[in-house]
């Protein structure tokens, strides 16, 4: 019922008018403290207090002085966003569902390995691409998750388990993260500043299915995160069969961006490779997999498809897919195989947030 509180606390501060400060970056905050006469340094203060000390009463930011602590508690407020729903699995994998403030629901994924905890999480309500395997694509696009909201997403796992929440941070949950191209890159900012929630940006990830235009952009950019692309199929054709964006940027726009990209960031790709039984799965795919990827400093991820509700695509054997890995060694540079996780609470991109939205159309009155 948290959640339900907080949900409504916040739309009352809404009505009051007030401003969710919540997603504001450093150089807006720095802004607001000139626009209220203050010094632009005091700017840095409320952002630690903010993201990095999780300090959310205005009245507990001792370094600011009375006089401005009122002023900010009568126009603003900072709220995060709050899970409506936890599923933890035997794997130790947890799945949490946040009910944003217009009711559309998003999720994140904690994954436990080896010690350490990676997010995925969301960038987008839904997604427009549609790639035919994946339950956020069949949910279709609603909007864009607004800056606030991406980074709420982290601070609500950090009050939940600490600063140990999480060592790595990938953007692929639900939707296409370049396609929220100006709302990543902030909160990217607010995410990887020493006075923000300080991860480095070498523990961030994003991921795309192939934007090319937004690649380039993200190489040119001061951000020194990781790329990883999903490609999952290594011909045009297979691959537009199943991410219909793959028309308008094919595999060879999407290798040239992918090399920019390592020559600009001296970095490594990482090229995501879902294996589908009886469709991409094959020698002669593997083979083409390792000429595509030749020359460019890179490693490849193989995972096994995660099954969903209504599609037709089927999961190959772990022997499958620890074969398909085999077949790529040597030409292929660092291959690691990888299984699923967190099959039991449908920990796949979109499986829970549709299965709720599913469940509440069912339910509605
Ligand atoms: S796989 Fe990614 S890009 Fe494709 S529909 Fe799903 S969320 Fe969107």
């Amino acid at each position: 019922m948290k959640y339900l509180v907080n949900l409504l606390f916040e739309i009352k501060l809404r009505a009051m008018e007030k401003t969710n400060l919540l997603g504001a970056t450093l150089p807006e905050l720095e802004d607001l403290m000139l626009e209220l006469g203050e010094k632009e340094y005091k700017g840095r203060q409320l952002f630690k207090w903010l993201y990095n000390l999780q300090v959310s009463d205005f009245e507990q930011m001792t370094d600011l002085s009375q006089k401005l602590r009122k002023k900010l508690a009568e126009r603003y407020f900072f709220v995060g966003i709050d899970a409506a729903e936890i599923a933890s699995s035997a794997d130790g994998t947890e799945k949490f569902l946040f009910r944003l403030v217009d009711n559309k629901l998003i999720e994140s994924v904690l994954i436990p390995e080896g010690g350490k905890r990676t997010v995925c999480i969301s960038s987008q309500v839904g997604c427009p691409l549609k790639c035919v395997f994946c339950a956020t694509g069949l949910m279709g696009y609603d909007r864009d998750l607004t800056t606030g909201e991406i980074v709420g997403q982290l601070l609500f796992l950090r009050q939940r388990y600490g600063e140990d929440a999480f060592r790595n941070i990938v953007f692929m949950g639900m939707g296409e993260p370049l396609l929220n191209y100006s709302n990543l890159v902030k909160s990217i900012e607010i995410i990887s500043s020493e006075l923000g929630l300080s991860v480095s940006a070498k523990k961030i990830t994003v991921s795309t299915v192939g934007i090319t235009p937004q690649i380039h952009a993200l190489a040119d950019s001061d951000l020194k995160v990781n790329l990883a692309i999903s490609l999952h199929a290594a011909d045009d054709e297979k691959r537009r069969k199943i991410i219909p964006v793959a028309r308008k940027y094919d595999l060879k726009k999407l290798m040239e961006a992918a090399v920019y990209f390592a020559r600009q960031r001296k970095k490594r790709i990482t090229f995501e490779y879902i294996l589908f039984k009886d469709f991409n799965d094959s020698r002669r795919d593997a083979e083409m997999l390792a000429k595509l990827v030749e020359g460019i400093p890179c490693k490849i991820n193989i995972l096994a498809y995660n099954p969903i509700d209504n599609l037709p695509y089927r999961r190959p054997t772990d022997e499958e897919v620890d074969e398909f890995g085999r077949s790529l060694y040597p030409i292929a540079p660092a291959v690691t195989v990888r299984k699923s996780r967190g099959i039991d609470i449908s920990a796949a991109c979109g499986q829970l947030a549709g299965k709720a939205q599913k469940f509440e159309e069912d339910n509605a009155l």
